[in-house]
């Protein structure tokens, strides 16, 4: 594998795969362009040397062939707000002959854009000729979409097999997302504390026990929360539940008791009468909510113990919403969360937010200035804080 930075791509025909999956309004205009600011100093580097880029990504779930609302056009406006001065071409098919034209004549300092990989279900299958052909669009294969690294695709991971290890290598964007990661895994600075929330148990499982391993402490808050409750007795009302769990909670608490790994569980709930945003509310102990009752955020106590706990950390890795912060009345402990990660990190900790909805979450409260590094790749580090090998990341490894 070759060292990105340390390459130097003058008259080199790169062909990337970026994470352009952006969201578009109903004009066809990205609403959100972090993926391509993301990409952007990787594409960068190499159109600065003299380089060429070809580009090339999925965007929504098209059906397996074109559909104008999925076309990478779209995306070109937001691309070109970086790229002012660059001409950036265009091929609406990835693997038609035009499209080969336009690669093979790219000149050094423009970048081709190719349309929706996704157009062709052999995309997703990992199709080995679909890849092959793929690879003919440059003379090095550049994988920087970290968010797709988890899809063992035609463009993320069989594509790697037409390159020799002189010639495939990862971009800026996705070395950062694993170095962070293995920072908070493997390279920590006690204390270390997991925030691990969000709706259920079942996504989470496999993450809290290998954080077991790593951690000092763990603090459980979200929906998730309730299933180790009800499993050591508790009474949760009608509280997100997985009856399938409790046995699996059990035994993660006793694994991290074994490991001197404190885990937090919140002592009070902010509960509802419905889920909705203007319920009525209450604070309760959260092994004693009344039937009809649901926790739907941490209260004020754990959440004060949590903030505690957070501020004496070192290193700090955050998946998961505190509560249903998308309700304003339930969002007080996600958010306060939030605040204590940021003053954690003035104070000298290294903080990931990793994954999902904990990243809304972080942009949301307007914090994420605050904090060390936000993961742009939701499953993706997900699945690499869960110890897997990721495909996008073996396949340019081998
Ligand atoms: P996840 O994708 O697993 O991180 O879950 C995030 C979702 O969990 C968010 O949309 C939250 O609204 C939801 N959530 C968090 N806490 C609760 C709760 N106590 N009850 C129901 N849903 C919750």
């Amino acid at each position: 594998m070759i060292n990105f930075k340390e390459t130097n791509f003058s008259g080199k025909r790169v062909v990337m795969r970026v994470d352009f999956n952006v969201p578009l309004n109903a004009e066809f205009q990205v609403t959100d362009d972090t993926r391509i600011e993301g990409a952007k100093a990787t594409i960068a580097k190499v159109l600065k040397e003299g380089g060429s880029v070809v580009l090339m990504s999925h965007l929504g779930r098209p059906k397996g062939g074109p559909e104008n609302k999925y076309s990478m056009k779209h995306v070109i406006p937001a691309l070109q707000v970086y790229f002012p001065d660059v001409k950036i071409n265009f091929a609406d098919d990835c693997i038609s002959e035009a499209a080969f034209n336009m690669s093979s004549t790219l000149k050094n300092g423009e970048i081709l854009l190719l349309e929706n990989l996704r157009f062709y279900p052999e995309e997703e299958k990992g199709n080995p000729d679909f890849a092959k052909k793929l690879s003919q669009h440059g003379d090095i294969y550049i994988n920087d979409a970290f968010g797709t690294a988890h899809r063992e695709h035609a463009s993320t991971a069989t594509i790697a097999k037409y390159f020799d290890k002189d010639h495939k290598g990862f971009g800026y964007l996705m070395a950062a997302e694993v170095e962070n990661a293995t920072k908070v895994l493997h390279d920590s600075v006690s204390p270390v504390t997991a925030i691990v929330g969000g709706a259920k148990v079942s996504d989470k499982i496999q993450l809290l026990e290998r954080l077991i391993d790593s951690m000092d402490n763990i603090l459980i808050g979200g929906g998730m929360a309730y299933t180790f409750i009800a499993a050591q007795g508790g009474k949760i009302g009608k509280s997100l539940f997985e009856p399938d769990y409790t046995d699996l909670a059990l035994k993660i608490i006793a694994k991290a008791k074994a490991n001197n790994t404190t885990i937090y569980l919140p002592g009070d709930s902010i509960i509802a009468d419905a889920f909705s945003a203007d319920a009525a509310s209450n604070v309760v102990a959260s092994d004693n909510i009344p039937d009809g009752w649901m926790g739907l955020d941490i209260g004020p106590v754990a959440t004060d113990v949590y903030s505690n706990v957070i501020k004496a950390s070192k290193t700090i890795l955050w998946n998961g919403p505190m509560g249903v912060f998308e309700f304003e009345k339930f969002a007080n402990g996600t958010f306060s969360v939030a605040k204590a990660v940021a003053e954690a990190t003035d104070k000298g900790a290294f903080s990931l937010i990793g994954g999902g909805d904990s990243v809304s979450a972080i942009n949301k409260s307007g914090l994420e200035s605050r904090v060390s590094y936000v993961s742009t790749g939701g499953g993706a580090m997900l699945e690499f804080l869960e110890g897997k090998e990721l495909p996008g990341i073996k396949a340019v490894k081998e």
